[in-house]
Parts: structure tokens; C-alpha cells; sequence
């Protein structure tokens, strides 16, 4: 520390050149702020010079003091038009950093939209929901009462192999068709009844055209005077509001426990027009339903009389109409939720 005030002097001279090029070096008010406390606080430089006046001899004293102050005033205003001009340095970077180009495209935010089961599945129910038919749902579990016996399956019927079912218990299984919902409707509703039952089924069953899990509708109507004739025209006019006003329908006999007589409605091929290729195996015809007439131990089983009243039933897979109108071949595509599957749709 200096002890004459030319000593003094030059430590003024050195401190002076070595603020400035601080200053010079600074580039943020954060950096500006340091710089002042290394120079003007409590422990900084100009303060440390001050208390270092103590030293001197008395009469060196005053012009050291003033030294020094001179050197703070200067300090100071060095620091403050430094600061001016730091920020507004620091404001010009942020107006660029900031700056909005009002003439860019937006940014588009991707729409997702609705599965292709539910979008077939909209269709079905507006086509019956359009003939005065109510949308009606029941149980996913379901007993074997209903699943089986109030449909004219009983324990023991070889019909029950048929279906390979998940059983959760002895009397309660995952429902193998959406039938049950027509006995559980039958039961609490007195004829006409005319429902459609949309939902989902159970089978243990997996490969490319079977999923354990996979969507039927069954249909249900009952009345008096209800007849074969009026199955075929209403099956074979949705078929048509479904696959389009050009498709020949056609009936073949089949048997289902709960329905005498029964038949599985086929359309004509919409790939190849029923002249025979790989989708419809060659015959030209695409089974899509099964359907028949409501067998009269099933209609007494639900408290109605079989001498009074008739009806029809139909039943189909969602899944098998979705893969035949859009030619989707591996029914777990639906399931995988791969977006490049679903934006197909
Ligand atoms: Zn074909």
C-alpha cells in the first residue's frame, strides 16, 4: 500500500487503467454489477485505497483523500454510462431474440379421428335406428343362463363347442355373442320389440381373422304376424344400405340353437362382382350374417307366447364388415392403435 503520496499516486494511475478495462470487458448488467462491488463496495478496491490514507502522514492526508475521492467519482460515472449503454445492448438483443414473423404458416395440430369399427358401427345403427329399432346394451360377464340356456343352449348341448368360452367361474362367463341381451330384453319388455344389441365378445380364438375380443350387433324384432319374408327384406336392405345398392343378396340354411329355421345371408362379391376371386375364395358370394327365425322354446323361456307372437333374429361380427368394405386382412390391425393403420380411415 502506498506510504507517500507519489506512491499513492501511481497506485491511482494503475487502479485507474485496470477499472477501464474491466469496464471495457463487461458485457451484461449482471457482469456490471460485479464489477461495482469489486470497485465501490464495502471490501472494494477504491474503498480499501481509502482506508489505506490512515497510513500516511497527517499532512499528505487531505490530498490523498481527495485523490482517491476523485477516483471514485470517476469510477462511478464510468460505471453508470457503462450501464447505459449495457442495457441497451441487452434490450436490442432481446427485441431480436424475441421477434415475431407474423408471415410464417401456423403450425397445423394433427386431428385424430374416428376408429373404423366405430365408424361402421355408426352406420349399422343409423340403418336400424332409421327403421324405428331401439340400441340396447347388457353385461360384458354374463351368466351361463343367459349366455347359454335362455338360448337354447343347454349344459351338456354340443352347440357350447361351438363358441370356446372364457369361463370365470362355473355359472359366469365373458359373453360369447351379444345374444343374451334378446333374453334379458324379452324378459322385461312385452312384444313389439324390435332392438339392436352393438357390443363387444369374447372368444378364445386368436388369429389373422380372429380376435379374442371383437364386436358383434344382434338384432332382435317380435310381434305378431312377423315373418321369413320380413327377415329377408330387412337383412337384405341393409346389406345393400351397407355395401352398396348393387350387391345381389342370398340366403343359405344353417343352424343356430336359438333360431328354426336359420340361415346366413351372403352378398355377392364387391371385389370381384361374384365372378369368383382370392377375397370371396373363388364363389363369388361373402357370408356377412347369420340369422333365422326366434325359436319358439326361446321366446317361452321368456314368458312369451310362441302361439301368439313371432319374430326374427340376426346376428354379426363388426370386425369381418369393417375388413370386407375397407380390405383390411389382419383383424389385430385394429387393436395395435398404429396410426398409420387409423389415418387410412
Ligand atoms: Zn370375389
Amino acid at each position: 500500500m502506498a506510504e507517500t503520496l507519489s506512491g499513492l499516486q501511481a497506485e491511482v494511475t494503475r487502479l485507474r487503467e485496470e477499472y477501464k478495462r474491466e469496464l471495457a470487458a463487461v458485457s451484461s448488467t449482471t457482469e456490471l454489477e460485479e464489477v461495482r462491488v469489486r470497485w465501490l463496495g464495502k471490501k472494494g478496491n477504491v474503498t480499501q485505497l481509502l482506508r489505506s490514507v490512515g497510513s500516511l502522514p497527517p499532512e499528505l492526508r487531505p490530498a490523498a483523500g481527495q485523490e482517491i475521492n476523485s477516483l471514485r467519482a470517476e469510477v462511478e460515472e464510468a460505471i453508470s454510462a457503462r450501464a447505459a449503454e449495457v442495457r441497451a445492448r441487452e434490450q436490442e438483443n432481446r427485441i431480436r431474440e424475441e421477434r415475431l414473423d407474423l408471415t410464417l404458416p401456423g403450425r397445423r395440430m394433427p386431428l385424430g379421428h374416428l376408429h373404423p369399427l366405430t365408424l361402421v358401427l355408426q352406420d349399422i345403427k343409423r340403418f336400424f335406428i332409421g327403421l324405428g329399432y331401439q340400441v340396447v346394451e347388457g353385461p360384458e360377464i354374463e351368466t351361463d343362463y343367459y349366455n347359454f340356456q335362455a338360448l337354447n343352449v343347454p349344459r351338456d348341448h354340443p352347440a357350447r363347442d361351438m363358441q370356446a368360452t372364457f369361463y370365470l367361474s362355473e355359472d359366469l362367463v365373458l359373453r360369447t355373442q351379444t345374444s343374451p341381451v334378446q333374453a334379458r330384453t324379452m324378459e322385461r319388455q312385452k312384444p313389439p320389440v324390435r332392438i339392436i344389441a352393438p357390443g363387444k365378445v369374447y372368444r378364445v380364438d386368436a388369429d389373422l381373422t380372429h380376435s379374442p375380443m371383437f364386436h358383434q350387433v344382434e338384432g332382435l324384432v317380435v310381434d305378431r304376424g312377423i315373418r321369413f319374408s320380413d327377415l329377408k327384406g330387412t337383412l337384405a336392405e341393409f346389406a345393400r344400405a351397407l355395401f352398396g345398392q348393387d350387391r345381389a343378396v342370398r340366403f343359405r340354411p344353417s343352424y343356430f340353437p336359438f333360431t328354426e329355421p336359420s340361415a346366413e345371408m351372403d352378398i355377392s362379391c364387391m371385389v370381384c362382382g361374384g365372378r369368383g376371386c382370392r377375397v370371396c375364395k373363388g364363389e363369388g358370394w361373402i357370408e356377412i350374417l347369420g340369422s333365422g327365425m326366434v325359436h319358439p322354446q326361446v321366446l317361452e323361456m321368456a314368458g312369451y307366447d310362441p302361439e301368439d307372437v313371432t319374430g326374427f333374429a340376426f346376428g354379426m361380427g363388426v370386425e369381418r364388415i369393417v375388413m370386407l368394405r375397407y380390405g383390411v386382412d389382419d383383424i389385430r390391425l385394429f387393436f395395435e392403435n398404429d396410426r398409420r393403420f387409423l389415418a387410412r380411415f
